[in-house]
Parts: C-alpha cells; structure tokens; sequence
C-alpha cells in the first residue's frame, strides 16, 4: 500500500473509533496518521524512513521490511511504552488504531506482513491487491468517504 492509503486508512479507523469511545477526535486523527505510517519505517522510501533515516536502516538492517514492527509484538511493545511514557488515552488509542489499521491495510497486499514475528509465517487475506493499483484506489476512495462520514460525526462540533 502507497502512504497515502495508510494516512487515509489511519484517519477512518482513529476517526470512527474516536465515535466509538468519546475520546478527543482532534488528537485521536492526529495520533491515527502517525501511527498509520509508523510501521513502514523498516522500509528507507517511506514517509517515516525519510524522517527518521537512522533509526530506519538500523530497524531495516536487524530485522528486515515487514517483520517486527508489522507485528503483534510491536504493538505490545509500542502500548507498553505508551502506557510508561505517554499516558494519555486519546493518544495512545490514537496510534495503537492508526498501527493497526496499517497492518490490515498491508494483509491485503500479496507478500502479507509477519504478523507472529519472530516467527516468520506470512499473514495475508485471502483477496489481494496490487499495491498502487485500482483496487487500492478503489479502497482509497470507500476510505475517503468512511472518513469524512465519521468526520462529520465527531469533528461536525468544531466546525
Ligand atoms: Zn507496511
């Protein structure tokens, strides 16, 4: 998936689980789109990899694309810290969503995530898509609106 069906993907799940829970919108979307794109820094091109060059080739050179951090020990380990470091619920819940809807969004893809790392099995849907193909614009667009429907529930307040 490009990083803009992860953004997307981070702002409808932070969005409606904001709906959901009554927390903060503002910080939940806000904490959705970093976590949406958090996992990906294994990989140097993305979004995160460009920000955080170092971090990223170390992440990349241990563990290579797609392992740990696209997997549940990830999430347990970045939850933990949030909970010592950061103990703000719309925050955390913010990320936590946003990583895990990054997750989703690449088990649709054909080369799947480890999602039980260290064990190296391959989790994917049954249904793949091509990354950057219609399919993903498709998912994009249904995305988009899940997005602004969802907005205006939560954000209609502000605005
Ligand atoms: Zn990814």
């Amino acid at each position: 998936m490009t990083g803009k069906t992860h953004i997307i993907g981070g702002i409808a799940s932070s969005l409606a689980f904001a709906q959901l829970t009554g927390l903060d919108p503002v910080i939940m979307v806000g904490a959705g789109i970093i976590g949406s794109l958090v996992p990906d820094i294994c990989h140097g091109g993305s979004r995160m990899g460009r920000a955080l060059p170092i971090i990223s080739k170390l992440i990349n050179l241990i563990f290579g694309h797609r392992s740990f951090t696209h997997s549940l020990l990830f999430l347990v380990i970045i939850s933990f810290l949030m909970d010592r470091l950061l103990p703000y619920e719309a925050l955390k819940n913010g990320l936590m969503v946003g990583m895990i809807s990054h997750l989703v969004l690449d088990m649709a893809t054909r080369s799947g995530i480890q999602l039980f790392f260290p064990i190296s099995f391959k989790v994917r849907f049954p249904v793949t898509i091509r990354t950057g193909s219609l399919a993903e614009n498709l998912i994009f667009s249904a995305l988009t609106l899940v997005s602004f429907y969802f907005g205006w529930q939560v954000l209609g307040y502000y605005i």
